[in-house]
């Protein structure tokens, strides 16, 4: 069932046990019972305590970029966190006493039945950045911690040349990482690499226009024309967008799950489905071709999943799939991974101590301690008030 639905449910169960215990604490009052009207009370708080806890979901805590300087990404905002801050979060893993998994172990454990420590988590990171290799594996390393990374075959960088390692400071944070450094990681009993699609590519779905191309907004829509870039892992380095400034931009969608609109209309049924066959079995062939082994994790791109799209990509050989909306609970299908975002500034600006803070709650959240939902929440509108969404896909 759809994670929403039972944390409003428990939401409501708790407040209607904080009600009645409210109740019969006012009769009992009323009927002179001094002190002891507050037991019912004490009572049902214990009881909405127990409402808002539902044990037994892990975590799966997702990452993009983990930098000090991601500007370089149109929507880092959301979507880069600073290695200290990242760095913290691992300490608060370790300091809390979570149990890091890899998806391998995971699913042997769900395959058997065997039950998981009580604070597991699993960590994805998507897109393959650069700085996942300079940032994120020292401090995994450090940690001990597992993780997945999610790559898009387009988005390997071409260059061979001598790259930044975790004992220099790189001058250069940008892009993407290369085919030595996905093999290198890929042989660390770590990490895991796994596919994040083809090309990363949003289509116009509808005639509806959204914005106006212009000087201030191309690199936000960059998803929308980087196919036509002739090295994707460098699209950044463009000075211009492919399409000229005031072209029209249509509502938009990821290219895997959204038939594409175009003047002529909508694709059929047929067409969209044999396009989203071919671009997975195009990523998966690339990244076998990188890997030297097959790949059967597939996490989708901006998160969009259909299920007309899953079907597909279990067709064409992903077993475990991204997308889910659940916890991650005995029961749920263990090859259909819920996950949870995680962004740097979860409040706003604020401290390391505020970052923390919000990171445990949403970790709470996600493991099934619903009580953690008010301070996430309040991160949340704290977090929009500074930090106004950009307009754009995202990554
Ligand atoms: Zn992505």
């Amino acid at each position: 069932m759809d994670r929403q639905i039972h944390r409003q449910r428990a939401w409501k169960r708790a407040g209607l046990a904080l009600l009645v215990g409210m109740a019969l604490a006012a009769a009992m009052a009323s009927f002179g019972a001094g002190w002891f009207a507050m037991l019912p009370l004490v009572a049902m708080v214990w009881g909405a305590g127990i409402a808002l806890h539902r044990a037994g979901a892990v975590p799966v805590i997702v990452y993009h970029s983990i930098s000090p300087d991601a500007g370089w990404l149109p929507w880092s905002q959301n979507t880069s966190v600073r290695p200290e801050v990242f760095e913290r979060h691992m300490t608060v893993l370790a300091r809390m006493g979570w149990t890091v998994l890899s998806r391998e172990a995971f699913q042997g454990a769900r395959a058997r039945g065997l039950r998981l420590p009580a604070k597991s988590v699993m960590i994805h990171f998507d897109d393959g950045y650069l700085d996942n290799w300079v940032a994120a594996v020292p401090i995994l390393r450090k940690y001990g911690a597992p993780a997945t990374i999610f790559v898009s075959s387009d988005f390997i960088d071409a260059s061979q040349s001598r790259r930044p390692t975790i004992d220099e400071t790189p001058t250069d944070w940008r892009g993407y990482m290369n085919a030595a450094e996905l093999r290198a990681l890929d042989a660390d009993p770590l990490i895991e690499i796994a596919c994040h699609g083809a090309d990363h590519a949003r289509v116009a779905v509808s005639s509806d226009i959204v914005d106006t191309l212009s000087e201030a907004n191309w690199r936000q829509h960059a998803p929308l024309f980087w196919n036509n870039s002739e090295d994707k892992s460098r699209w950044f380095e463009a000075t211009e967008p492919a399409l000229p400034y005031g072209n029209l931009v249509r509502q938009n969608d990821s290219a895997l799950t959204s038939p594409s609109w175009t003047e002529a209309g909508i694709e059929t049924k047929a067409v969209f489905e044999a396009r989203v066959r071919a671009s997975l079995i195009r990523a998966r062939h690339l990244l076998k071709d990188v890997l030297g082994r097959d790949i059967d994790f597939l996490c989708w791109p901006y998160d969009r999943v259909t299920n007309a799209s899953a079907l597909i990509a279990r067709e064409v050989g992903f077993e475990t799939l991204t997308g889910g909306r659940g916890e991650n609970r005995e029961g749920e299908d263990p090859c259909l991974l819920s996950r949870t975002h995680i962004n740097d500034f979860a409040a706003g600006p604020g401290s390391l101590w505020v970052e923390e803070l919000v990171f445990r709650a949403k970790l709470g959240v996600a493991a099934g301690h619903y009580w953690w939902m008010p301070v996430t929440a309040l991160a949340r509108r704290r977090r929009a008030r500074f930090l106004p969404s950009p307009k754009g896909p995202g990554a």
